[in-house]
């Protein structure tokens, strides 16, 4: 378990290239239809696809118009997959995983000027003076060199790379294990973060 943790900690799903036939041809297999039945109420009950019983209202496939009681199903007539949207919302995060951020040297703080976390307004460590002068990059390359702990970021900053906001470590956990969504990302209107795009007002970078 632990082990698989560590390795989609490090991992990014592959890119989908529509161009590419021969990934396309792959994919195919994985591909999954899906039908979002509507909701029905009715007056008198009617017999259900799924099970032959006498119900009232259910959900009608959106292929085939038969009637099933519950969701998430199989559509018993034509083998659709039938789910909520809601269903398909709260798995999403897992066909489209919010990527990690990267940690952020102090040079690339400086260059943002970030004083604050995105996500929850704390303080973040204020950029050392010696990174605050014209010589940042020298300085950057020295402490390279030092010896820190393995995954933890210099500036307790945590970047995202797709809305380039920066955010604390509290923050980093959260959204990558809970939310499965950017802060920054989503107050910009970008579904997901994952997919990249990085299109927003230009921040200066
Ligand atoms: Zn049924
Ligand atoms: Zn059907
Ligand atoms: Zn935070
Ligand atoms: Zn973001």
């Amino acid at each position: 378990v632990d082990y698989r943790q560590q390795l989609m900690s490090i991992t990014t799903p592959p890119v989908l290239r529509a161009t590419d036939t021969e990934a396309q041809k792959q994919n195919q297999a994985a591909l999954l239809m899906m039908g979002f039945p509507s909701r029905i109420v009715e007056e008198k009950p009617t017999l259900c696809a799924c099970h032959g019983n006498l119900t009232r209202g259910g959900y009608l496939c959106s292929r085939c118009k038969a009637k099933v009681c519950n969701l998430p199903a199989t559509c018993p007539t034509c083998d659709l997959t039938l789910i909520l949207s809601t269903h398909l919302a709260r798995s999403y995060h897992h066909l489209f995983p919010l990527r990690n951020w990267i940690e952020v040297p102090w040079s690339r703080a400086r260059q943002k000027g970030s004083t604050q976390c995105f996500g929850c307004l704390s303080p973040l460590p204020a950029v050392p003076a010696q990174y605050d002068g014209v010589n940042g990059v020298e300085h950057d390359r020295a402490s390279a060199r030092t010896k820190r702990a393995e995954g933890a970021s210099e500036s307790s900053r945590y970047e995202c790379e797709a809305c380039g906001e920066q955010f604390c470590i509290d923050c980093d956990v959260t959204c990558h294990e809970v939310l499965h969504n950017c802060p920054g990302c989503q107050s910009r209107g970008q579904v997901g973060g994952g997919g990249g795009g990085g299109e927003g007002p230009a921040d200066g970078g």
